[in-house]
């Protein structure tokens, strides 16, 4: 089987379960990501939720990127590791006050407004203040991503954005106020798109709203097109990094740019999730009826994406060269859910074996619970290990 190149002398010292970050991965994707955004001169926010461990958001920020965040927490942890105030947005279908407070006094470049509810609150907040709030509308393009149920967002009377028919309404009361300033519009239809279909249809849906906007004497000196862009959970060996380059080239060749108009992206698993593995333990191989299950060490509470979304996760015992066998690669937690794969083949695997699993770096680490009482995991970095 082929495998990941992990340093198992390393590893294999280590207290499991743990994540494992490839340091040298993430650099090669963010030079990708720069370079092929750079040909446009496309703006990059990371989005930090798919991943807040500090020293990747460090690594990303020392990039130059700008963050995308859903959450105080998050503006805090973009601020703590070095993104700039002037880089950071700030998305989310339910803004506390504190929050909206949090990015008023740091200046943050704009708030991602998702419906007109909250664009009344920060009017408030920002009026209290004495100040002007720079303000995105979230536009819910009603497009499906095909995508997961649970991580399709653009679809109509989603929770998320403001929807076409409500644009303008929306507009005409942002626009009668002096304390928000609208710089520019804003789209995310969802997550793990790994076909360039649905940002095809989106780009064309942008277009048109932009010439409605424009036949309104509305003129955007941004637009936003959010994340989304898939990663091979497949071939994490042959395929680690997102195809940025035809996911750019494709927005640009259907983008009606206007002059001077800033462009920007949110990626968040494109970037962080090529470089993570989480690397657990067997604790025990059950010998079933019919079935063979590896137990291992951690559980959903370290890598939730299976038990939540279906999610495939590429799976490699990397201690072991034996003959290929199938398993069923469950977690200790007491659920039902907790299982990683079925009918998984890995090379003959015994207790003790180091299994890793792979393409982890985004939505893992960080939506991680302590459910049974459980540890937090911990990381571990490839140049620092
Ligand atoms: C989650 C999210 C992203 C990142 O999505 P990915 O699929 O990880 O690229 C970007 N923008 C917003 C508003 C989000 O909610």
């Amino acid at each position: 089987m082929i495998k990941g190149n992990f340093p198992i002398e390393k590893l294999k010292a280590l207290p499991t379960p743990f994540y494992y970050y490839d340091v040298e991965l993430l650099k090669e994707t963010l030079n990708v990501v720069k370079t092929e955004a750079g040909k446009y001169n496309y703006r990059i926010h990371y989005a930090v939720k798919a991943n807040a461990n500090p020293r990747i958001l460090s690594l990303i920020a020392e990039n130059g990127l700008g963050a995308d965040c859903v959450s105080g927490g998050e503006i805090q942890a973009a601020l703590k590791a070095g993104f700039p105030a002037r880089k950071i947005v700030f998305a989310g279908v339910g803004k506390a006050d504190w929050e909206i407070e949090l990015g008023l006094d740091n200046n943050i470049f704009c708030f991602n407004v998702e419906s007109v509810a909250e664009l009344r609150v920060i009017r408030e907040i920002a009026a209290s203040k004495g100040k002007v709030a720079p303000v995105a509308l979230r536009i819910n393009p009603e497009i499906d991503a095909h995508t997961h149920a649970k991580i399709t967002t653009g679809t109509k009377e989603n929770k998320f954005g403001i929807n076409l028919g409500q644009l303008n309404g929306v507009l005409k009361e942002l626009l009668e106020t002096n304390h928000l300033k609208l710089i520019g519009i804003h789209f995310h239809i969802g997550s793990q798109i790994t076909d360039l279909a649905p940002f095809q249809s989106l780009l064309i849906r942008a277009n048109e709203i932009q010439d409605d906007l424009e036949a309104q004497g509305i003129r955007l000196e941004n637009i936003n097109f959010g994340g989304g862009l898939g990663i091979d959970y497949y071939h994490p060996n042959h395929l680690p990094i997102a195809p940025f380059g035809n996911y750019f080239a494709a927005i640009h060749q259907l983008l009606k740019r206007r002059d001077g108009q800033e462009v920007r992206f949110e990626p968040g698993r494109s970037i962080a999730g090529p470089c993570g593995t989480l690397i657990a333990r067997t604790l025990y191989v059950k010998e079933g009826e019919t079935k063979r299950f590896a137990i291992l060490d951690a559980g959903f509470t370290e890598l939730i994406r299976p038990a939540m979304y279906d999610a495939y996760h590429r799976i490699e015992n990397i201690t072991s060269n034996e003959e290929v066998e199938t398993y069923d690669v469950v977690g200790p937690i007491c659920e039902s859910s907790d299982v990683f794969g079925k009918d998984v083949e890995l090379n003959k695997t015994r207790r003790g074996d180091l299994l890793a699993l792979r393409s982890a770096g985004a939505y893992g680490e960080i939506m991680a619970s302590q459910y049974n009482c459980r540890k937090l995991p911990v990381s571990y970095f490839s140049d620092t290990l």
